[in-house]
């Protein structure tokens, strides 16, 4: 009919199923074995190298691209795996720019940094296609921990602890283990197998029993857990995300961005609903990952909306790039204030202009522009939501999550916590140390009460 606005213009195959798989390749392409070699002979193998200062796990760099450049891949990949079990997760996943890359000392304005996370990555590939485990469990201990969670704080932990000997049972609510990395990374970061092949090698080494479909809270309670266990870790992420708080926000076409990047990791690339048009709403890396993905899967146009400036999006400067290579318009310092419907489907995005007032606070300018829109991805962040850990003692709480001291202990004696629902940066490589240091923590609080009771 002439006239006639379209309401909704949502739908799956926008691209050819050859075009999507095309834009979700790798987004480095693996080095080659020349690469690894050339690249690696690139370290000048500094002495308290700046590059393993600056790793949250403390991986030793110059000694695994040593090893790289002497042809031992294998001894390089234990090397990495020893200190990050999910080496090769973080591999592709780190935000090396902003860790060791960064200090690197290669990283001048005449050169640029040694590529220590594709090195990484190089080795760690190389172990798996060799079907190498190069570790294997402790003589066991007759200690039991419970862990809650699989994602990367709670399998880290558990192998750890594993290798230490103790046994280790971990409840996972969910159907697959790995959480973030599993149903959350970027889809073009996370290709094929990679999350399933890492738990794989984490599980192997045995003394690990793996229980899906088993929520905290919900299944059993804390209290079962501190009576039944020798000691709990509880690495549960986050479980709950941040609403924009105005009208609206549950009609059609509004979706919590991990949600929908969770379809885009589980379902059929192919069958998935994509506006013409998509808004989203935040400034990290979530935002970053679901304004590409939707991109990449065929979106007409993608237009990202922060409501501070560009220096202040917790998205790092190589994922805006990413993003705007790719094709996201980025627009700042404007914050929703309406969303449009028609017949309950979403129909357009009202927002205000933002600026910082003469106190520092960001207040609205009141003028006003509206973005066509018909999908609408909030990622304003997540959070924890503290209820599944109910029980006769609660572990106290600070800005929101688990406080958990430096040996990631928790107000209770018998409690560590690590990851996404402790406080600390919400990064992949950080959840992994967070469970390798309360594994240690653990075995010194077991070996002690194992000491006091026969002593
Ligand atoms: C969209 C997105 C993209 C990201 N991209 C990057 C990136 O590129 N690089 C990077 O370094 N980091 C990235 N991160 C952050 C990273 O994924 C997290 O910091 C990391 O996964 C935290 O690990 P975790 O083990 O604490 O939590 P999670 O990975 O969330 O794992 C927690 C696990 O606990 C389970 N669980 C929850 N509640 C219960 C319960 N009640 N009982 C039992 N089990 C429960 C969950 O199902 C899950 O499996 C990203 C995060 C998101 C959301
Ligand atoms: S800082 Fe750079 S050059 Fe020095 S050891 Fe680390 S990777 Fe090699």
């Amino acid at each position: 009919m002439a006239g006639e606005v379209k309401i909704g213009d949502i739908r799956s195959g926008r691209l050819s199923a050859d075009e999507i798989s095309q834009n979700f390749s790798d987004l480095h392409a693996p080095l080659t074995e020349l690469q690894a070699i050339q690249e690696s002979a690139r370290c000048l193998f500094c002495h308290d190298a700046p590059c393993t200062e600056a790793c949250p796990t403390d991986i030793d760099v110059p000694g695994f691209i040593r090893k790289i450049a002497s042809g031992n891949i294998i001894g390089a990949a234990k090397s990495i795996l020893e200190e990050n079990i999910m080496g090769n997760t973080c591999g592709n996943v780190c935000p090396v720019e902003e860790l060791c890359e960064q200090v690197c000392v290669k990283n001048t304005s005449e050169d640029k940094p040694v590529v220590i996370g594709q090195l990484q990555r190089y080795a760690t590939d190389y172990l798996f296609e060799c079907s190498i485990q190069p570790f294997q469990r402790g003589p066991d201990t007759g200690k039991h921990v419970a862990v809650v969670g699989a994602g990367p704080a709670g399998l880290s932990c558990a192998h750890r602890l594993a290798m230490l000997g103790h046994e280790v049972s971990i409840f996972e609510s969910r159907t697959e283990p790995g959480g973030l990395n599993e149903y959350g990374l970027a889809a073009y970061k996370m290709l094929d197998e990679r999350a399933a092949r890492e738990v794989g090698l984490i599980v192997d080494i045995g003394g690990i029993n793996l229980e899906t479909g088993q929520s905290l809270g919900t299944d059993f309670n804390l209290d079962d857990l501190r009576r039944k266990y020798d000691a709990v870790f509880i690495g549960l992420g986050h479980n709950a995300v941040n609403a924009l708080g105005i009208e609206n926000e549950d009609i059609d076409g509004v979706h919590n961005a991990v949600d929908f990047i969770e379809r885009i990791r589980q379902e059929n690339l192919d069958t998935l609903p994509v506006g013409r048009n998509v808004v989203v709403i935040g400034g990290g890396n979530t935002a970053i990952d679901i304004a590409v993905q939707m991109k990449k899967l065929g979106a007409e146009t993608v237009t990202l909306v922060y409501r501070r400036g560009v220096v202040q999006m917790g998205a790092t400067e190589f994922e805006q790039t990413v993003a705007q290579t790719n094709g996201v318009l980025i627009r700042t310092q404007a914050q929703p204030v309406r969303i449009h419907s028609s017949d309950n489907q979403l129909r357009a995005v009202e927002f205000e202009y933002t600026e910082i007032d003469s106190n520092g606070q960001m207040t609205g300018t009141g003028e006003a522009f509206e973005l066509p829109a018909d999908q609408l991805f909030k990622a304003i962040g997540q959070s924890l939501d503290p209820s599944p850990l109910d029980g006769a003692e609660v572990p106290a709480l600070v800005g929101g999550r688990i406080n958990a001291d430096p040996n990631r202990r928790t107000s209770l004696p018998d409690v560590w916590a690590g990851g996404d629902c402790t406080a600390g940066l919400d990064l992949t490589v950080v959840a992994v140390q967070d469970g390798k240091i309360a594994a240690q923590s653990i075995n010194e609080y077991l070996s002690i009460n194992e000491h006091l009771n026969h002593g």
